[in-house]
């Protein structure tokens, strides 16, 4: 499969290429050359198939035969080593727990593919490739874990001091090995910014081969539609039309979504719920896209003030507001709206959600308020654990500890400090 730069000024790639550039070389998105959905007799029949042969069939054009097919089937396998149940929480709404990979957010999922695609193009070749990202909380800890013990592959991670959770922090400073951790003064979208620097400082890349692996890496974005076809194969009974609500930030996950309804998978609507960091709400009310500083939240992983993604869902639906509106609605909550939401949940259903998940199923029940004939699905995206500190309090309950987040807290984090970008250079660059 062929992608191109959705700023149309660089040249048209393979999947290869696109997974180890990561961004063309004209800062724009990459974007499959075509789509062509799959058969609706698949969607139809899709509890007759393992969740193994249902991602092959969804991401099977996207790499072509860059990848050998028995090859595909073991990153696929290998990637997909967890469960992803779907709880009916009340009647009609029901979440999708995406969290029980080993860092225990969905972005397990995207990140060990990219890992194992990395290493499969990289396996012949001597240089070394320097993955750099910038983390508002889970991608860290996702691409470390990832990544750990990938051959030619160093990983570096830039997280903002002081703002992101104990556990999340834990989970990114504490594998070693390859996985390096720079703390930097500021805020996740300082750490951004540094990043894109980086990669356009020809005196870094003259010398090292970097990659991203944030969601506008398709390797990253493309198995995010996996899970949405997994829930759509544990919904018993499928005669109400379905709708998603996904606790958006920077929109790589309910931008999946949507590729995998290119593909056929049935889904009547969309919602995507943010927290404050409200651009797409505006967008969805204005028909403007305004980019705005983003700002801190309780759901910390959504706070981004201009989502790298919303490009491709405009390309999606040919850049025409009327279409992006019938296919998407959004809304935006306020930390103590998500706090009131998770004690009610809790009440209400024993169930426990971390803030980005109380965000979105405050989407689903908004949306479902005017349409009742219709049933949905939010995205339980992290585990409460990672977020502790806020759940405690409102719940007053103490949270039990996964084995795969024991593992980590008791091991010591390993962080450089940096407040500028010339110490990231320097560090690259030693
Ligand atoms: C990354 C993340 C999100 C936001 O996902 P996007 O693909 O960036 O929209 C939501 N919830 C959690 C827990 C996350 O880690």
């Amino acid at each position: 499969m062929k992608f191109y730069s959705l700023n149309h000024k660089a040249p048209i790639v393979s999947f290869q290429e696109a997974v180890v550039n990561g961004i063309a070389p004209d800062r724009g998105l990459y974007f499959p050359d075509s789509i062509k959905p799959l058969s609706a007799d698949f969607f139809q029949n899709i509890e007759n198939y393992s969740n193994n042969e249902i991602a092959y069939e969804l991401i099977k054009q996207f790499v072509g035969n860059e990848i050998p097919v028995r090859e595909l089937k073991e990153i696929i396998k290998d990637t997909l080593s967890f469960d992803f149940p779907l709880i009916e929480i009340e009647n009609d709404v029901f979440s999708l727990e995406l969290f029980h990979g080993p860092t225990m957010a969905f972005k397990d999922v995207g990140a060990r593919f990219m890992a194992r695609c990395l290493s499969y193009f990289n396996k012949n070749k001597t240089n070394e490739l320097t993955v750099l990202v910038a983390t508002s909380g889970d991608t860290g800890g996702a691409v470390a874990s990832g990544f750990l013990g990938v051959k030619g592959v160093q990983v570096v991670i830039l997280y903002p001091s002081g703002k992101v959770s104990e556990v999340q922090e834990k989970q990114l400073t504490t594998l070693g090995q390859s996985i390096k951790a720079l703390e930097v003064t500021g805020t996740f979208d300082d750490c951004q910014d540094m990043v894109k620097t980086a990669f356009l400082d020809k005196e870094i890349t003259d010398i090292i081969q970097l990659t991203s692996a944030n969601s506008i890496n398709v390797a990253r974005w493309l198995p995010q539609m996996f899970y949405f076809a997994f829930a759509f194969k544990q919904l018993k009974n499928r005669s109400k039309e379905i709708i998603f609500s996904i606790p958006s930030g920077n929109f790589g996950n309910i931008c999946a979504g949507m590729m995998a309804q290119q593909l056929g998978l049935p889904i009547a609507h969309f919602i995507a719920a943010t927290n404050v960091n409200r651009v797409v709400p505006n967008y969805m009310e204005t028909g403007n896209y305004i980019p705005l500083k983003s700002k801190q939240t309780i759901s910390n992983a959504m706070d981004v003030g201009n989502p790298s993604n919303f490009i491709r869902i405009q390309n999606i639906f040919d850049n025409d507001f009327e279409k992006i509106k019938e296919a998407l609605s959004s809304y935006s909550f306020t930390d103590d709206e998500t706090r009131d939401t998770i004690l009610s949940i809790y009440k209400n259903s024993d169930y426990i959600t971390d803030p980005h998940g109380a965000v979105g199923y405050l989407g689903l029940k908004l949306y479902l308020k005017d349409h009742a004939d219709k049933q949905g699905i939010f995205f339980e995206t992290a585990h409460p654990v990672k977020f502790l500190d806020v759940i405690e309090p409102v719940i007053k309950k103490k949270i039990k500890f996964p084995p795969q987040i024991l593992q980590v807290m008791d091991k010591e984090k390993v962080a450089l400090s940096i407040d500028n970008y010339e110490q990231l250079k320097k560090f690259l660059l030693k």
